[in-house]
């Protein structure tokens, strides 16, 4: 079994290349995210993973983690290797420094969440849904919420949960019913949530859990959801721990991956009722906790990408390892590594330009987000939220669907040692298996796209887009060579596709919804599939001036080879995609229930 080191250089190249750090660096906070910061950041990073979360990564896959009578007991060496994180300040690298945090740009901690979910994706998700609640009581909690609970979330001493899914419901959470009724300055919390990450462990002092319940009171439906911040022990007027709240985890879900992630049923007020207080406004919880779910939904994407990358580095090791067969159209001669044939390096290729794509239209995104929220000027802000809401869905369906056909192949590279649980190869396709399931299905992000995100503003941040995109095929002409301008036609005819398919998204959404929602996934796939060649066409021209330096001169040939693949194999089933879409999948609609 390989190990995870991370890809600094690569990483290193998106952030100063195409999400442009240098940029990030004049937004006002943000002065001291120098190249040399970001580097030093990602090798401490990278350092931490390798040594400390990736070997515990197959260990808790083994173990998971197990219910006690005491709690959720996390898998061996978990405990120590969260108090190292949070020791050495990961858990607050994007907090606010009025609570403790360090406000480094989300660009820089987006290259530490895939970092982290290469190493251990299962680990990652504790602060992932931490991040998730800080963000939640940062923008909707009161004053006095924030000041007792956003230090401890930020250090990390403390975790955060998110608590949506009822059995009844999932996607849609109109159907929760979950109980708040109100008594003196608190709530009183009764009822059942099932498949909450990390809903309890020993690793911090505190597990702060995000409710969302039901006033007696409430309208019926998403109008009537409150959300709670409810803790497992709770806070004394001095900060100090108090009593223990009234809720437990009852048990936890065996399940295809993430073993030592625990996937709790907690259990909400089976006495007097748990204790919560309001955050926010009454009834608006369920817009409070998209904060909470756009941040995490972002961080989904990055995890497809992290758990890529790792399924990409085992597969490459293995095939450079791995001897069979000899070179083709050879009868003797020496039997060769299996990276020698054609079809090897086309899978390790089509995983490699595939998540290296991701990585740049995932960092790109990221600094989108600091654009939106530090620029100084008024329209930069608008522009990087519009860009943002219209493609975080895309980064959350398109990232983790292809994260689990990446390990698939990653599985396929291996042969038969890949469908054996020695070579970690089918952990990770294990592991990835969830992330199109989480935070929203995939089905959940393409309706969000289609249904609320695109038709918002008549298509215009899409518009916009594809606008950018046309501006980076200009500067694809190419007078040195032709590489680049094979990746020119390429995008040419991903934009176009991505145009002609979103005009006819556009017209069927009022007319036609149930059209328009059968191709939805097919549309957000090819949203992914042209951002993904739009980032690589940049990567092709910045590596084109990278070369014209001449350093690094193998690094920056690598660069455009691997973005011509991506042109060449991966890009035009965005065209492919453009005629599934207009066909509006009609013999879905049209047969019966029965002949299913
Ligand atoms: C390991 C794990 C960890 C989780 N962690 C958490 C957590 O920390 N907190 C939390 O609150 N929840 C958590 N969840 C729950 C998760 O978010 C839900 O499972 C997910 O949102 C899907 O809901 P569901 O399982 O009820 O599926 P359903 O909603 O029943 O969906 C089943 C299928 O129907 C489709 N579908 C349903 N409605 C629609 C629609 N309107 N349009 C199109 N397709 C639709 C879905 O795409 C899916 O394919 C976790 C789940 C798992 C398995």
């Amino acid at each position: 079994m390989t190990t995870y080191i991370a890809p600094v250089r690569d990483m290193q190249f998106v952030i100063r290349e195409l999400a442009g750090l240098e940029r990030i660096a004049k937004l006002p906070g943000f002065e001291e995210a120098t190249p040399e910061l970001s580097e030093a950041v990602l090798e401490a990073a990278a350092k931490l993973a390798s040594e400390v979360l990736a070997p515990l990564n197959k260990i808790g896959d083994e173990q998971g983690a197990r219910l006690t009578p005491d709690g959720v007991a996390p898998a061996q060496g978990f405990g120590a290797a969260y108090r190292q994180f949070v020791d050495n300040g990961w858990n607050g690298l994007s907090g606010d420094p009025v609570y403790g945090g360090q406000g480094l740009p989300g660009l820089i901690c987006a290259a530490t969440v895939e970092i982290w979910n290469s190493a251990n994706m299962s680990f990652a998700l504790c602060p992932l849904l931490t991040a998730g609640a800080m963000e939640a009581l940062k923008q909707h909690g009161s004053r006095e919420l924030k000041a007792c609970y956003l230090p401890k979330l930020v250090s990390g001493e403390w975790t955060g949960t998110m608590n949506l899914t009822e059995p009844q419901a999932g996607s849609d959470l109109s159907a929760v019913r979950t109980k708040a009724v109100p008594e003196g300055d608190h709530y009183r919390i009764s009822g059942q949530k099932i498949f909450i990450t990390w809903g309890d462990h020993d690793m911090s002092e505190n597990v702060v859990h995000l409710v969302l319940a039901r006033t007696p009171d409430a309208p019926e439906g998403v109008r009537g959801i409150s959300l709670f911040v409810v803790p497992k022990f709770l806070v004394q007027a001095d900060g100090g721990l108090g009593e223990r709240n009234d809720l437990r985890c009852v048990s936890i879900e065996h399940k295809l991956g993430i073993h030592a992630s625990p996937t709790c049923v907690m259990s909400f007020g089976d006495k007097e009722g748990a204790i919560g207080y309001l955050v926010g406004q009454e009834n608006k919880g369920l817009s409070h906790m998209f904060t909470m779910m756009n941040e995490a939904r972002q961080k989904v994407g990055l995890q497809g990408l992290g758990i890529a990358e790792r399924a990409y580095q085992a597969a490459r090791d293995y095939a450079k390892e791995r001897v069979q067969g000899r070179p083709a159209g050879q009868k003797g001669g020496e039997r060769v590594t299996i990276i020698h044939h054609p079809d090897v390096r086309r899978m390790l290729l089509s995983m490699k330009s595939q998540l290296e794509a991701m990585r740049a239209f995932g960092y790109v995104l990221a600094a989108d987000l600091d654009f939106a929220q530090k620029h100084p000027d008024h329209a930069e802000r608008e522009r990087g939220q519009a860009r943002a809401e219209l493609l975080i869905p895309v980064l959350k369906g398109w990232c983790t669907e292809l994260a689990v056909e990446i390990a698939s192949i990653g599985v396929q590279v291996h042969g038969g040692m890949g469908f054996i649980e020695e070579t970690g190869a089918c952990q990770y396709l294990r592991d990835a298996r969830i992330a199109p399931i989480y935070e929203g299905t995939t089905g959940i992000q393409a309706a969000d796209l289609v249904g609320r995100k695109l038709p918002a503003d008549k298509g215009r941040a899409m518009a916009a887009l594809i606008e950018e995109m046309r501006t980076v095929e200009a500067h694809l002409v190419d007078a040195e060579g032709d590489a680049l301008t094979s990746i020119r036609f390429a995008l040419r005819d991903g934009v176009h596709a991505l145009e002609e398919a979103t005009q006819w998204m556009l017209q069927t959404i009022g007319s036609d919804a149930n059209a328009a929602l059968a191709a939805s996934v097919s549309y957000l796939m090819l949203v992914g599939y042209v951002c993904g060649g739009w980032q690589m066409a940049r990567a092709a021209i910045a590596s084109r001036a990278g070369l014209r330096s001449g350093q690094q001169r193998d690094f920056y040939q690598a660069k455009i080879a691997i973005a011509g693949f991506y042109a060449e194999q991966i890009l035009p089933k965005a065209t492919a995609l453009l005629k599934v879409v207009k066909s509006g999948a009609s013999t879905a609609l049209n047969l019966s229930d029965e002949c299913f």
